[in-house]
């Protein structure tokens, strides 16, 4: 009887499905207190409920479960004991913290030519992270042995810590849906890669993969220079050169995971050939490797000691001014792309870079579209070499944060 299916429907027990909605929210929440606390946009209950709109009972049930789960640490606040910082009930708030080590996550970084892997926490605390070396001979079975090694090795350092993900970060490009690394240019005898697979059959984990730049933005607004920001750009410099883009403290993915790839605007037709197809990209004249041969040198060491001389030579000028005049090419279009809070810039040289940018950062504010309404700073990475390492475990607490992750409780609870 038609009339029969269609009205089946309303005989669903409501109850069933209302329960799955709260519990759905519950999570929700609970994610919420959680990134905002991890984020330091709030400290107490009653910063909570008004950073996200939620009553004080409802911050309350979350806190408390939390805390019975010895992830969120309730401590008296002895200081700050004016009057605005009183609570309700006349006494200052407790101040609440997340438990050190109580949320922990693996971190692979890939690079050219080495994997590390070290422990991360919710609040960014690591244990030392251990490298191994690529070799030549390096292919992919190499690699996801090394990788396994790796992860172990971490593992049995610290057995009592309770993990709730790997995150990897690695140089692509990648398929960061399909958790594959695709085919890397001069990248051993590496291509093609499954890296998502065999690692969550190995450990029961889930894995979760990006490239380095997302990874290291993300580090940056979660551990380092963009900690107060919800919109920041990071630019990397070593083998290639790209951006990490953050959104509304998200990262920008872009339809198939390959947004940021600014290192491949050209600047030049009819400029040197870049291995992408085109010619005269701006990362030929911004990358590390490039700078030092442009210059004629082999160390950022020694490019600083020259560019330290009274009367430097002519064409380690002449090597600098094409070098600087790329990067505001590439400065103002991000700008005018993304319209960042602040532009970090990273994987490079820190001495090399500082000497250069107050003039980077002044030539951008003042050539980008809509100079005059907003300033954007330019600062270095705070977390340098290390930017993709914590970034790793990064992509894995945006997932907690997210609530697609659940957290080392009972799902009912
Ligand atoms: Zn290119």
């Amino acid at each position: 009887m038609p009339g029969y299916d269609m009205t089946r429907e309303s005989f669903v027990p409501q109850p069933k499905k209302a329960s799955k909605n709260m519990q759905f929210l519950k999570n929700s929440n609970r994610s919420a207190v959680l990134c905002a606390l991890a984020l330091k946009k709030a400290s107490n209950r009653t910063e909570l409920a008004s950073y996200l709109n939620l009553t004080r009972m409802a911050i309350s049930n979350i806190v408390n479960e939390l805390r019975d789960h010895a992830i969120i640490l309730e401590v008296s606040s002895a200081e700050n004991e004016s009057e605005s910082e009183h609570g309700p009930n006349g006494r200052p708030p407790k101040q609440l913290t997340l438990a050190d080590w109580s949320i922990t996550v693996i971190c692979i970084n890939i690079r050219r030519y080495s994997v590390s892997c070290m422990l991360m926490d919710i609040n960014g605390n690591t244990r030392p992270p251990v490298t191994r070396c690529l070799p030549a001979h390096a292919d992919n079975a190499f690699l996801m042995d090394t990788i396994i090694q790796l992860i172990e090795e971490v593992q049995q350092a610290f057995p009592q810590v309770p993990i709730i993900g790997i995150g990897v970060s690695s140089i692509g490009p990648l398929d960061i849906y399909q958790k594959h690394l695709l085919n890397p240019p001069d990248f051993r005898n590496i291509r093609n890669v499954d890296i998502g697979a065999p690692l969550e059959a190995r450990f029961h984990l889930p894995v979760y993969l990006d490239n380095d730049m997302n990874c290291s933005a993300l580090a940056e607004l979660y551990f380092g220079a963009g900690i107060s920001c919800r919109d920041l750009v990071f630019l990397g410099f070593s083998a290639g050169v790209g951006a990490g883009v953050i959104m509304n403290e998200k990262i920008l993915h872009g339809f198939g995971g390959f947004a940021g790839e600014v290192g491949h605007i050209s600047i030049n037709p009819i400029g040197p050939p870049c291995p992408c197809g085109q010619n005269g990209c701006i990362e030929l004249y911004t990358r590390g490797e490039n700078i030092l041969a442009n210059a004629g040198v082999v160390s950022f060491e020694e490019l600083n000691a020259l560019l330290e001389q009274k009367n430097p030579p002519r064409f380690v000028l002449n090597s600098i001014k094409q070098y600087i005049d790329a990067m505001h090419t590439l400065m103002v279009a991000v700008a005018n792309s993304y319209d960042p809070n602040i532009m970090i810039l990273g994987d490079i040289d820190i001495a090399f870079i500082n000497r250069f940018l107050p003039d980077l950062e002044e030539y951008m504010n003042s050539h980008m579209l809509n100079h005059g309404y907003k300033h954007i700073k330019v600062i270095p990475s705070a977390l340098a070499e290390a930017a993709s390492l914590y970034g790793a475990g990064s992509i894995v607490l945006q997932r907690v944060f997210e609530g697609e992750l659940p957290l080392p409780i009972p799902a009912g609870g």
